[in-house]
């Protein structure tokens, strides 16, 4: 075990040497940070996978990419996805892939992965945070990725959705033969104060990048408080912050539970909606929020989610996004295809946000809130070389992002469909 960092940084190493000497990209339209001004007619310089330099106008390089027609960006962030599962919401039971997730073979699982995270890196997303996967395959599929053994998107990872016993996640809530329970039993599950903060820890362990904690829905009685004690959500969030991880809240819909978590120093409250309570704590407190509007419109409906779902979870959008609370973008795929995902900027532009602002959603505002901002999510020197473009300006229509033809992760061109200069 000794001679592990040695065999690491002699890999690194011998990947690095790979990496082309020097990149120039030429940006026709560069937005080198959403949200400040476009600038015309640059080049930017990449060196061993990262951003070097960025000139005025197009100086020549060892290897040129023409993108002088288009508009280039820095790589895109999704902060909700599920890789390892699929979902057709339209079938009478779409969690029915979560019997295989769960007893399926792990190699199985993780090779029919790869061409998923592929298409999503293809799609623009450099990097996803990918928060609960039930086939416990994202740890070894990101380890892999990063190896450069498979492409892939950088992937921020927790496999289990924490949650205390009974909960939504717990194995008595998937309706299995009770002998059968300990097959579905999660990681994450976890009962008082102390036991969960040993989940936590023992997931970092495995390698856990962000710890997820799925509040339990309010399904009974509205006027019986949250599931959990309010011990068991602080025990989780201050056992992640003293590891270094964030915490994403996956919310139900109980605006006590949600306050609970906010005021422990949950970072990103997922899905919502939120109460004007919850948006005024999230305020003072910075805590960021993933809204998943596309996914609630299509899971309107289905999926046991009631009619009108959307409408508050747009709602909330308007209200957080006024108030001043970051706002980040996140799939939720499955439940959004991953041909979709792209339609999630044109809902947040629809519920008030600027273009320019829906696009910080996926670049600066996720880095930061990934705790990242001086790895990823602008195009500026000392950051990954993660860039991609599309063929018109995206500031004037937002459905461009569904339409990336040039996608380079860490200074290695993935796509490049783009039209070149005559
Ligand atoms: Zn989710």
């Amino acid at each position: 075990m000794k001679h592990l960092p040695a065999l690491a940084s002699a890999l690194a190493l011998a990947f690095t040497s790979q990496v082309e000497a020097q990149t120039v990209i030429h940006a026709g339209h560069l937005l080198a940070e959403p949200g400040q001004p476009v600038s015309d007619r640059q080049s930017i310089i990449i060196k061993d996978g990262r951003i070097v330099a960025i000139k005025n106008g197009y100086v020549d390089g060892e290897r040129v990419i023409d993108l002088s027609n288009d508009w280039v960006m820095p790589g895109l962030i999704d902060m909700h996805t599920h890789v390892s599962i699929t979902m057709d919401i339209d079938l009478p039971n779409p969690a029915a892939d979560m019997l295989p997730a769960v007893l399926g073979r792990p190699a199985q699982r993780v090779l029919a992965t790869i061409p998923r995270a592929q298409a999503i890196l293809r799609n623009g997303f450099t990097t996803i945070r990918n928060l609960g996967d039930p086939a416990n395959v994202t740890y070894d599929l990101r380890n892999a990725i990063n190896a450069g053994i498979v492409a892939g998107p950088r992937i921020i990872a927790d496999e289990p959705m924490f949650g205390v016993s009974g909960g939504d996640y717990d194995a008595s809530a998937f309706g299995a033969r009770a002998d059968l329970e300990p097959l579905f039993r999660s990681h994450g599950t976890c009962t008082g104060a102390i036991d969960c903060a040993r989940a936590v820890r023992e997931e970092v362990r495995r390698g856990a990048d962000v710890i997820k904690l799925r509040l339990a829905a309010q399904t009974s009685d509205p006027k019986s408080g949250p599931m959990e004690t309010p011990e068991e959500i602080q025990a989780i969030v201050t056992t992640a912050h003293r590891l270094n991880r964030k915490v994403a809240v996956h919310s139900a819909g109980s605006d006590v539970a949600n306050e609970i978590a906010i005021d422990a120093g949950a970072d990103t409250i997922e899905h919502g909606p939120l109460s004007d309570r919850n948006i005024a704590g999230m305020m003072s407190r910075r805590t960021a929020y993933t809204a998943t509007m596309m996914a609630a419109k299509m899971a309107e409906g289905k999926l046991g989610v009631e009619g009108g779902y959307y409408s508050q979870v747009a709602g909330s959008v308007r209200k957080a996004y006024r108030a001043g609370v970051p706002i980040l973008f996140g799939s939720d795929l499955p439940v959004v295809p991953i041909a979709r995902v792209a339609e999630e900027f044109v809902l947040l532009n629809e519920a008030g946000l600027t273009p320019a602002d829906a696009l910080k959603t996926a670049t600066v505002n996720a880095a930061r809130a990934l705790g990242r901002e001086s790895e990823i999510g602008s195009i500026v020197p000392g950051k990954a070389a993660d860039i991609i473009a599309v063929a018109h300006d995206p500031l004037k229509d937002l459905r461009e992002m569904g339409k990336v033809t040039f996608v380079m992760k860490g200074g290695q061109v993935i796509r490049d469909d783009s039209s070149k200069a005559p």
